[in-house]
């Protein structure tokens, strides 16, 4: 006993990192460069560049990012937005508030990820966006999407707050689609010290539109083009994710091998599903989520053992309150209404030891071997 294992640890990376942030925190407040200015363009750059893509713009935070890319993409109200069943409410309250509906998509059973022939079923005359979530840090089928897209002239939004620099087929996800949406929320793989998010497109009118619309629709002050919003990346967060970009890759890697760890440690354990990873991916492992049918009773027995774990999400969307106005029904999204009431994260972050890996499998193989289930299936 004595071995606690907290979900995430992001003071174990701040005290790695301590002397480099705690230099760019200084440089960014002997500057007072704390809103745009050099920090954030330098950032913007660099991410940019890591990706390939002709633009990066900073903005306040992933859910910003979404919302300001549909709203570049002109969509309003009449117009259906695809977005999967099972992912965090920013993917689809930013369609509502702009007037448009979020249509819900159930998830493939293996991958989590939008069903791309469930989705083919919700296309409707008024559908004009898809947002695929590359949901754990597992790119969604991007393949069969873009066909899709293709087929019914829609535009792709990537949803990829949860898988920096995630592969499918070898090409980085965020460079699939008309444009992509990122959050740097601090337990994210690549996160800041506070709220922050960016938008990367190729589309140089997009880009254009991105960094007027989120800065009260100017670029010079007092001369506002639109009236916009204010959501802009703030100096000291850019100068923290410019320090943290250099080893995103690493924290990735490390993530990967928890992620092996646990799923070899794990595999003759017959009652739980491990995650799969697709044929041709790289999988980030934002969150390392197994299955379950006893998933409230192992989760309480994991917290009397001192593990943290957590569960993403314990409602799949058309089934939150807020969208009951819809009047979803289960059967709707089968996958993800059963799912909701069996998902589990496990504890999962780069500098996890291999002694707390080991702690969190024995424990949770010993409640399968010395605990009986307390309600006996017929
Ligand atoms: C975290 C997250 C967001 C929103 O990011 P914030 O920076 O918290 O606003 C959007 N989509 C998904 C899938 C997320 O996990």
């Amino acid at each position: 006993m004595g071995i606690q294992v907290p979900f995430v640890d992001l003071r174990a990376q701040y005290r790695q990192l301590k002397v480099e942030i705690d230099a760019a925190i200084a440089t960014v407040l002997e500057e007072a460069a704390f809103v745009r200015g050099k920090y954030v363009e330098a950032f913007e750059q660099a991410y940019a560049k890591a990706h390939g893509v002709r633009h990066c713009i900073g903005v306040g935070n992933g859910t910003d990012a979404l919302y300001v890319a549909l709203r570049a993409l002109g969509v309003g109200p009449g117009d259906e937005v695809l977005v999967p069943a099972l992912t965090w409410i920013s993917t689809a309250e930013t369609v509502s508030h702009l007037g448009a509906r979020p249509v819900f998509v159930d998830i493939e059973p293996d991958y989590y990820t939008l069903d791309p022939c469930h989705a083919e079923h919700c296309v409707t005359e008024r559908t004009r966006v898809i947002i695929p979530v590359h949901l754990y840090g597992q790119p969604a089928d991007m393949e069969k999407l873009l066909n899709l897209a293709r087929r019914y002239s829609l535009i792709v939004l990537e949803d990829c707050a949860q898988a920096h620099f995630a592969q499918y087929h070898g090409q980085l996800i965020g460079t699939f689609g008309t444009i992509a949406a990122f959050s740097f929320y601090p337990s994210k793989n690549l996160g800041a010290y506070g709220d922050a998010g960016a938008i990367l497109t190729n589309d140089d009118a997009l880009a254009h539109f991105i960094r007027i619309f989120t800065n009260h629709g100017s670029l010079t002050k007092y001369e506002h083009e639109i009236e916009g919003i204010n959501s802009r990346l703030d100096g000291l967060q850019a100068a923290i994710l410019s320090v943290k970009l250099r080893y995103i890759h690493q924290w990735n890697r490390q993530r990967a091998e928890h992620a092996q760890l646990y799923s070899e440690l794990l595999a003759d354990v017959e009652e739980i599903t491990l995650p799969h990873i697709r044929p041709g991916c790289t999988h980030v492992f934002h969150l390392f989520v197994i299955r379950t049918p006893r998933r409230d009773e192992l989760q309480h027995y994991l917290t009397s053992q001192g593990i943290q774990t957590q569960v993403h999400y314990p409602r799949a969307l058309p089934f939150v309150p807020a969208y009951r106005r819809f009047g979803h029904h289960p059967d709707e999204f089968p996958v993800a209404w059963q799912y909701q009431h069996e998902l589990l994260s496990l504890p999962l972050y780069p500098e996890l030891t291999e002694t707390q890996i080991r702690y969190v499998a024995e424990h949770l193989k010993a409640f399968f071997v010395h605990q009986r289930p307390r309600i006996v299936r017929p």
